[in-house]
């Protein structure tokens, strides 16, 4: 059978992905690939909205600065620049294509989230990202350049080093199709990674299942460098119970009185911050982190029970009807909580326009380190920096010359046979995620990186022998990028001698004069 060749292979169906594929010139060629279904990311989820500068009273100067502020030092100002300067036509682009943000009786409705000095967030209701993903969509599903495939996860990046070749270049991928179970070769001029983060390595995440580090750990086994993995952003308040799968409890409840409590009902954060319950999402999070780890707890509790039964379901119906759902009456009982990893702030370095360290491969979007986030995220800078990026990586890719097309060799399952036993799977998969909470979570320690670093060393080579032996599998391709991912997270933290933004160490509580990026390079 013939191999398909493609002018671009896109990996993935978030906001990034959307983008780019939508900001090429329809004379292209193009493939989008996705693991599950088109509707499945982090982008389809985003509640908040997008922020850019609109209104008279702010400036590109006041959104740099607020973005620097919130980064600790560690923003690369060229990025932070590019990207709210680009943030005003973004949102026109994405009003071009249909998408139809709220508004009041003059202009656009703006919202003011934590960080952020001026009213700046562009939103559709509680659902932007929703809205946005549908939309954009549509649209790709009318565009007769671009095909569209579902359950078509990217195993491998094909690199000119596997063609035996010295041009450092990536040539396309290997993709398997879960439903046919088979292994494509795909080839591209340009293959883009539009993979999301990897909030999965943790235990407890907001994230999809789908955000498991996937084009983090392809780019690196390829041969790119990758950085700041140590900045995860965790939410403090994801509701604890078995059945409610990264469901967030709103900041907004605190914000509305409910305090924090062990199931004894003591109020802990008064032995950790002033503002008590309203401190920084940061500071909220490390404290419950701090006594869930002194006392093994698995979560505590949040408590607006004191508020009027009519007030708590009037202001807070989403999550009033998840907690009915599971049994739990919000205006007469505690919530049970644990913090949960939301954002991964580091991951492929790429520069101004997405390209990375091998040519014909860009990255976009949360599986990337632009230098937008620094140390910390500003929250709703990330679906922005999609856009920017998904445009910037486009409009390089479409003044590209024309690739030379190779004859790439076909996936070698010769020596595989079907798995024997899927346990082994599902056991390191949750060992993992256990480790990786209980060691490398919120408030680290060398003792703890060092554990961590030993358990994903066996997990490594038992993954390894498995994926060597067996035929690969949607959760086995999940589990070796999640164990890769989790490698380069610890050798990140393990570079960082000191507390700085997301990153906290007991052993070095200090800031250090200088913010360095830390860098890890497979060369
Ligand atoms: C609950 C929640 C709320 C949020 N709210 C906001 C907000 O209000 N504002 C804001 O700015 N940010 C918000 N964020 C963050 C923001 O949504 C993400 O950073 C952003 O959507 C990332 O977009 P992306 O396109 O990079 O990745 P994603 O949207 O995660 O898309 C990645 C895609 O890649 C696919 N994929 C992954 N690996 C493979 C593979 N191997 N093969 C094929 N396909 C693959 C996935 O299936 C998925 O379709 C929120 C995040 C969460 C989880």
């Amino acid at each position: 059978m013939a191999m398909p060749h493609y002018d671009v292979l896109i990996i993935g169906s978030g906001l990034a992905a959307c983008t780019l594929a939508l900001s090429l010139p329809a004379r292209m060629k193009v493939l989008m690939v996705t693991k599950k279904r088109f509707a499945e990311s982090s982008s389809a989820m985003a509640q908040g909205g997008i922020a850019a500068v609109h209104t008279a009273e702010d400036s590109s100067d006041a959104h740099l600065q607020d973005t620097l502020v919130a980064g600790a030092g560690l923003c690369d100002q060229d990025a932070v620049r590019r990207v709210v300067e680009n943030g005003p036509a973004a949102i026109q682009w994405l009003v071009d294509q249909g998408v139809r943000f709220d508004r009041d009786a003059l202009d656009y409705h703006l919202t003011r989230e934590g960080g952020h000095g001026q009213r700046r967030i562009f939103h559709v209701a509680d659902a932007t990202g929703r809205s946005v993903q549908e939309t954009l969509l549509a649209r790709l599903r009318a565009a007769p350049n671009i095909e569209l495939r579902e359950r078509h996860i990217a195993v491998d990046l094909i690199t000119s080093r596997k063609l035996g070749r010295d041009d450092r270049r990536v040539h396309g991928a290997y993709v398997l199709d879960s439903r046919a179970d088979r292994v494509l070769t795909i080839a591209a001029g340009a293959t883009v990674l539009a993979t999301g983060g990897a909030g999965k390595v943790f235990l407890y995440t907001s994230n999809p299942d789908t955000a498991t580090g996937d084009g983090i750990a392809m780019a690196w086994r390829a041969g790119c460098r990758v950085a700041n993995l140590e900045f995860v952003q965790f939410h403090p308040t994801c509701l604890y119970h078995p059945e409610a799968k990264s469901f967030l409890v709103t900041e907004a409840m605190r914000g509305e009185g409910a305090i924090l409590r062990l199931a004894d009902g003591t109020r802990f954060m008064e032995n950790h911050d002033a503002r008590l319950e309203l401190a920084p999402r940061d500071i909220v999070a490390r404290a419950i982190d701090f006594e869930m780890k002194k006392r093994g707890l698995d979560c505590v509790y949040l408590d607006i029970t004191h508020q009027p039964a009519k007030f708590i379901t009037s202001h807070f119906p989403t999550i009033d009807a998840r907690c009915r759902e599971l049994g739990i009456d919000i205006t007469r009982e505690w919530i049970p909580v644990a913090p949960a990893a939301h954002y991964t702030c580091g991951g492929v370095i790429v520069d101004a326009h997405g390209g990375t360290d091998l040519a014909g491969l860009y990255a976009i979007g949360e599986t990337t380190c632009t230098g937008l986030h620094g140390a910390n995220r500003l929250a709703s800078n990330s679906l922005l920096e999609c856009l920017v990026y998904g445009r910037a990586a486009a409009e390089h890719i479409a003044a590209l010359e024309p690739a030379v097309s190779l004859d790439l060799p076909a996936w070698d399952e010769s020596r595989v046979t079907d798995a024997d036993e899927l346990v082994v799977i599902s056991h390191n998969w949750h060992e993992l995620r256990r480790a990786m909470w209980d060691y490398v979570g919120i408030v680290r320690t060398n003792k703890r990186l060092e554990r961590a670093a030993h358990r994903i060393a066996l997990l490594t080579g038992e993954i390894h022998d498995y994926y060597s032996n067996f035929r690969v599998t949607n959760d086995l391709i999940e589990l070796r990028n999640l164990v890769q991912t989790a490698d380069l997270m610890v050798r990140c933290a393990q570079l960082r001698h000191e507390s700085r933004g997301l990153h906290a160490s007991r052993d070095y509580p200090d800031l250090l004069p200088e913010a360095v990026d830390s860098v890890l390079s497979s060369d």
